[in-house]
């Protein structure tokens, strides 16, 4: 087998690579060498090539049929001794059925976690896998076990923030969904990213890292305990269930539903779990009984009891979240924002202008806020507006009433979430010196693409298109600059870049977003104007398809995805009315006057672009504050060490044990699996200045060196320990080693000191 590996490879470096492997046909029939077959079915089997004429090959597949097939349908199999690899890098062949192939012989056997290069790759095995807790934390922790796994992951993530130092305290963070939470800027602080589209398994990872650095982090078990219970919190508010995922992390679900869907956990929860006390004060009624839970008549989860969960949320808020006080205002918000969807209107005039029904809803809602009921709904159903010295109060239609009831669901609940997380990270802060170092999780939803999409979809796949040229820029084009710059012998390779498509995104003025935000202020739009505007400039744009009436698709990175206009422009405007928010700093609940404090700080604008005497400084639009929250967050992501993590989900059945092909591979593609892995091999991922290197591996010397200058230390280091020119690099500023190589030195340097 060993020497079967070593001809293989012999093979490969005489003849120039995998490029132009169909010249080494004859190799492979002379030695029976296995070869990946592309069926007319689109399928790869594995077989032996058994003769060729001219481009057509006769191949003896697996199953003992012979099958005729163009030699361009011909891929190098690996050798047996390879199949199954922890790292692709191993791979002599890197192909796409041998990736796949890969990928799922490890599943098959319950190993979901995979390298590729720096990258983990973590098959979502849909069953309990008997490969967490205690016994392989301390494995892991310990090096006992080197084999793939998110607890090595977050392993290395918490060396780096220890450098050196014994007993620093690092800080770990959650940053959940969009609702980025940093504290300052932080000198020095990891990020672990996850990828992956719903159901992929993010949270889940992000939890077992959670799981780790609790472990290690605490020392105590306190704060191990902690951290876990802030899941069962951030779960059930920023959770819930939709078609693909049970479990799913969403955003702006509160007041519309779809078939087969449901709100976030919390509210269940509450409604079947809270204590009758609490039910009497909150006047809460079952799940069925509010308009925003029961539109989708899927109120219950298979499996799951809501009242048990409250009471473990009840747990995990007494050891991490905040006073008691405000636990009951979280309570009471969420009540509230019950009780504003039951709120109704009726017509009143032919116009269809409305007032608000005066019933059980308006009056607990108001009771809920700390405000009277008159104010709610005079706030609900009119709107001021100034004319000259005057406001005049002008009723709202149907519609409007109704867009502006939820518009103030949305925001309590939007707001109660963030301020949720805010509490949470500065609880998991208290009692650690502040030495600035942290560990940041994020988790954010995937890449979503339904048979109809929406704005949300739309802001949850720019999002992730953002997230991955972050990825490519990090892993493909940093680091090629990185080793031109710094003088190396490098050969390019090349990647997919989504500029073009964040360009069509964001490009001012003639972008998605900008002719969105044009639209959304221009009274006489609608959705149809919208989507022909697009058309009409964008269509030059490569990312850009045109379709029927509304519609438009977008090429992203991983996939096409139609979009239906609809609804758009309602949506990115932002509808919280001024008096609504007037109202809610009157209020006497104290979270809502924070919350409405928030909304009311005139935004730092330039001079310029202020209308003097403007009242209203002009509220930003959904899409633009998405943008803008987006763009904060990458600039955080700048400066710090990324983790990847890429989830993949092996079926859309949610079930374990099955492994659809063309799924996968499709998750591999658009997340350049097979790119990665070719750039990782043939770079150098480990890399230290020359005084850092002479600093650590100079008192290996055996004679002392007379020039004391880092860079000959350096190279006298690698000399003597006879490691290889192909193996190390010499930059300009920096030594680059290939992987593997420091490992032994380290061995070297412990043994002698
Ligand atoms: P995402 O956050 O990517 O949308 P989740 O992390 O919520 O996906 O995972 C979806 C479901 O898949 C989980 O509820 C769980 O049942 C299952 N799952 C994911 N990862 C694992 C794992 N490592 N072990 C067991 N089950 C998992
Ligand atoms: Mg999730």
């Amino acid at each position: 087998k060993v020497n079967e590996v070593l001809e293989v490879n012999e093979m490969k470096s005489a003849k120039s690579g995998e490029v132009e492997w169909e010249d080494n046909l004859g190799y492979f029939i002379k030695k029976k060498l296995r070869v990946w077959c592309r069926l007319e079915d689109g399928k790869w089997e594995s077989g032996m090539i058994q003769s060729t004429s001219g481009d057509e090959a006769f191949v003896l597949l697996s199953n003992g049929n012979v099958v005729k097939v163009s030699t361009g349908e011909l891929l190098p199999a690996n050798p047996d001794i390879l199949e199954g690899v922890d790292d692709l890098i191993q791979l002599s062949y890197l192909n796409e059925p041998s990736v796949l192939n890969n990928i799922q012989y490890r599943y098959s056997r319950d190993m979901i976690y995979s390298k590729a290069g720096p990258v983990l790759i973590a098959v979502n095995p849909f069953k309990a896998v008997p490969i967490y807790g205690n016994k392989f934390i301390t494995a892991y922790r310990q090096k006992v076990m080197d084999s793939p796994h998110v607890y090595a992951i977050a392993d290395t993530a918490y060396n780096e923030m220890m450098g050196d130092g014994v007993n620093q305290s690092i800080i770990i963070r959650l940053v959940w969904t969009i609702s980025f939470f940093l504290l300052g800027h932080p000198p020095w602080f990891t990020f672990l990213m996850l990828f992956g589209e719903s159901g992929a398994g993010k949270t889940e990872t992000a939890k077992f890292a959670m799981q780790y650095l609790a472990a290690l982090g605490g020392g105590s078990e306190g704060i191990e305990y902690e951290i876990l219970q802030t899941n069962h919190i951030l779960e059930a508010f920023g959770n819930a269930k939709t078609s693909r995922n049970d479990n799913s992390s969403r955003f702006s679900r509160v007041v519309q539903l779809a078939a087969g869907e449901r709100s976030y956990h919390i509210f269940y929860q509450l409604c079947a779990g809270a204590p009758s006390f609490l039910k009497e004060r909150l006047n809460l009624k079952v799940a069925n009984d509010y308009n925003y839970l029961n539109q989708s008549e899927c109120l219950t989860i298979d499996g799951v009891d809501d009242a048990q969960n409250f009471h473990n949320l009840m747990e995990a808020l007494d050891i991490v979240l905040i006073r008691k006080e405000d636990r009951e205002q979280t309570f009471a918000m969420l009540a509230a924002v019950l009780w504003l969807g039951n709120i109704s209107f009726q017509v009143i005039d032919n116009e269809n202008h409305v007032e608000v029904i005066a019933d059980e809803a308006v009056t607990t809602a108001a009771m809920l806020m700390g405000c009277s009921s008159d104010e709610l709904m005079l706030a609900l159903s009119t709107h001021k507006i100034q004319a000259g010295k005057d406001s005049i109060a002008k009723k709202l239609t149907l519609q409007q009433a109704i867009d502006s009831r939820d518009a103030l669901a949305k925001f309590i609940y939007g707001s109660l979430f963030d301020w949720i997380v805010e509490q949470i990270n500065k609880s998991l802060e208290v009692g650690k010196q502040c030495t600035g170092r942290s560990i940041n999780i994020l988790d954010i939803y995937g890449f979503e693409s339904f048979k109809k999409n929406s704005f949300e979809q739309f802001c949850i796949n720019y999002a992730n298109e953002r997230l991955q040229q972050h990825f490519n820029r990090h892993l493909f084009k940093l680091e090629q600059e990185e080793y031109e710059l710094d003088g190396v012998d490098w050969t390019r390779v090349e990647f997919e870049d989504n500029e073009e498509c964040l360009n069509l995104i964001e490009k001012k003025p003639l972008g998605v977003l900008s002719l969105l935000d044009e639209e959304s202020n221009f009274p006489k739009a609608t959705d149809l104007t919208f989507a022909n505007k697009l058309k009409q400039h964008l269509g030059s744009n490569s990312c850009f398809k045109g379709e029927r009436g509304r519609a438009f698709s977008i090429r992203h990175y991983a996939g096409e995805v139609p979009y239906d206009t609809n609804g758009f422009l309602e949506k990115n405007r932002d509808p919280l009315q001024t008096d609504i928010i007037q109202l809610l700093s009157s209020c006497t609940c104290q979270v809502l006057q924070l919350f409405a404090s928030k909304m009311l700080k005139p935004s730092p604008k330039p001079a310029a672009s202020s209308q003097p005497g403007a009242l209203d400084t002009q509220k930003q639009s959904v899409g633009t504050k998405f943008k803008g929250q987006l763009f904060k967050l990458m600039h955080q992501l700048e400066n710090t060490r990324p983790h990847f993590i890429r989830c993949i989900k092996p079926n859309s059945k949610q079930l374990p044990g099955i492994y659809e092909e063309d799924l996968v591979l499709q998750q591999f593609r658009c997340c350049g699996v097979l790119e990665i892995v070719r750039i990782s091999r043939s770079g150098y991922p480990t890399r230290m200045r020359h005084q850092e290197f002479a600093g650590r591996y100079g008192v290996l010397l055996s004679e002392k060196q007379l020039s004391q200058d880092p860079l000959s230390i350096s190279v006298a280091v690698l000399q003597q320990f006879n490691v290889l020119p192909e193996m190390y690099q010499v930059g300009y500023t920096k030594l680059y080693l290939r992987s593997g190589q420091l490992a032994a030195l380290e061995d070297r340097r412990k043994q002698v000191l």
